[in-house]
């Protein structure tokens, strides 16, 4: 049996010393291979085989460090629930390394209950098996549905007995994989010490690392600010035509790369409903499925604030007034972004003034009914062509649908796409398959069982959303009536 080995090239340990703790994982009994995810260690030029394996659980639990690694526990604070803490950091995570993929893309490899680390504050520095399937369950999915996220490398088993609220649980280590860990919380970090070089020197890595076009200009800061809102526009938007609710939208949580992270009580809305909320201490919808835009440039704003020195240090108001115009300018990078999705989502092509009624009118129709948002978008394409016996009794009281239909019809009459590319078109952004709930939550309670079939069958089904398969129309459907109520925790 080969040595899991690593060509690791750690720029964060070189170039931002001071801005983390170098710390080893904690020793755990039994390391245990739960799953290996051999596609993204393909991707990532690792060695699959020799992962795949007790060593590489060792590894990958943090149990064992690599030869060549050094694993740090990076400091960030962060705006929780509105609420600003200076410090929190890597409380129960470290950033084992990074590679260069095969495309010359820098990665972290970053484990997620390792043990406790000094951000720990009162943790065990521990994560549980369900939640770190369902991390790999998301992530995973959400990487097949076009989102940019961080990745899942491998579920490592422990075999420790975790605490939680409910009793002991297995213990768990999620590998996974991100273009970085810089948050909004990082910078909000140093600016809250005032610590305007260090800052400087964040910012000047997150361009080199992130935004390579603005490094060594003049307004460069200003730019990434910019840069930062748009990417995040983009992915909000993304989550939005998929019914995504992240959950936990705190600062700490929100990346400057643009790639969603962090999934804890993160769901899919069945029903179509702005002010679905499903996370048992989101208790006044903060985090809203439609509050997700306002909060990303509320974050924004946070991330605004770090940056003012460092976009005008002679002048504060100027400085405020600049910042001030990005932010300003998030609502309208983001409506770009949505409309041309919806447009995709609703098989138009062309460009119509029109177009934002007909998408919110349809949204309308969607909201009094409930009705299932997958469902009915993917029952479109065939609607497009005069089918509608598939979206008609997505409806309980189908008549606003049929006020709309017309509407549609009457717009797409004034596209040239021909049908069939149409519908493939229209198939290839709304997914047949996503992470239905009732499904997730079944698959999980098996898994703690020791039963890792169903889980392992949802994460095959949804590697590839888009394609209807024959036999696979029970991962197509919504939450029965008597699953009831969803509610997820943050317990991970
Ligand atoms: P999260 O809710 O995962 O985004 O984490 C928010 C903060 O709490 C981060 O600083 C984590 O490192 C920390 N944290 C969460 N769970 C634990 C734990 N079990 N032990 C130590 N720190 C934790
Ligand atoms: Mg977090």
């Amino acid at each position: 049996m080969s040595i899991p080995a690593f060509d690791f090239d750690n720029s964060y340990a070189r170039e931002l010393e001071g801005f983390y703790v170098p710390w080893k994982g904690a020793e755990v009994p039994a390391p245990r291979m739960i799953r290996f995810n051999h596609a993204l260690a393909d991707e990532l030029g690792l060695d699959g085989k020799a992962l795949d394996t007790d060593a590489g659980a060792a590894i990958l639990a943090g149990h064992q460090a690599p030869e060549g690694a050094e694993p740090l526990a990076m400091a960030y604070a962060g705006h929780q629930f509105g609420g600003f803490s200076p410090q929190l950091g890597d409380g129960r995570a470290l950033l084992l390394g990074e590679v260069i993929d095969r495309q010359g893309k820098r990665r972290d490899i970053h484990l997620k209950g390792s043990g406790r680390t000094p951000f720990s504050r009162g943790g065990d520095g521990k994560a549980v098996l369900g939640p770190v399937l369902r991390e790999y369950i998301i992530g995973e999915a959400m990487h097949a549905l076009g989102v940019p996220t961080t990745r899942a490398l491998a579920a490592v088993a422990t075999g420790e007995e975790v605490m939680r609220q409910d009793g002991p649980e297995p213990g768990a280590v999620l590998a996974r994989v991100a273009s970085s860990h810089l948050r909004v919380g990082t910078f909000q970090f140093f600016a809250a010490r005032g610590e305007t070089e260090r800052l400087r020197q964040l910012a000047d890595y997150a361009i080199a690392r992130h935004y390579p076009d603005l490094a060594g200009q003049p307004d460069r800061y200003l730019g990434l600010l910019k840069a930062v809102r748009d990417r995040q526009a983009a992915l909000i938007v993304k989550w939005m035509l998929i019914g995504f609710v992240h959950g936990v939208m705190n600062t700490d949580n929100m990346t400057i790369s643009g790639e969603t992270i962090d999934y804890g009580p993160c769901a899919f809305i069945d029903g179509y409903d702005p002010a679905t909320v499903f996370s048992s201490i989101d208790q006044h919808g903060r985090y809203a499925y439609g509050n997700q835009p306002k909060i990303a440039q509320w974050n924004l704003a946070r991330l605004a604030e770090t940056l003012l020195d460092l976009i005008n240090p002679d002048d504060s108001d100027d400085a405020v007034r600049q910042a001030g115009e990005v932010i300003n300018g998030f609502p309208l990078s983001y409506e770009r972004a949505w409309i041309a999705g919806m447009r995709t989502k609703l098989g138009l092509v062309r460009d119509e003034p029109g177009d934002m009624e007909l998408a919110v009118g349809l949204l309308a129709v969607l909201e009094t009914q409930n009705a299932d948002f997958t469902r009915v978008f993917r029952s479109l394409s065939r609607a497009a062509s005069g089918e509608v016996s598939e979206t008609r009794p997505l409806f309980a009281n189908p008549a606003g649908f049929d006020v709309w239909l017309p509407l549609w019809q009457a717009r797409l009459a004034r596209e040239d796409t021909p049908a069939e590319e149409r519908i493939a078109a229209m198939n290839r952004v709304n997914p047949v398959y996503i992470p239905r709930n009732h499904m997730v939550e079944a698959a999980l309670a098996s898994a703690t069982k020791g039963d890792l079939k169903p889980f392992e069958r949802l994460v095959e089904v949804l590697a590839d959303p888009f394609t209807e398969r024959e036999g696979l129309e029970v991962f197509a459907l919504g939450a029965p009536s008597d699953f009831g109520q969803y509610t997820t925790y943050c317990g991970t």
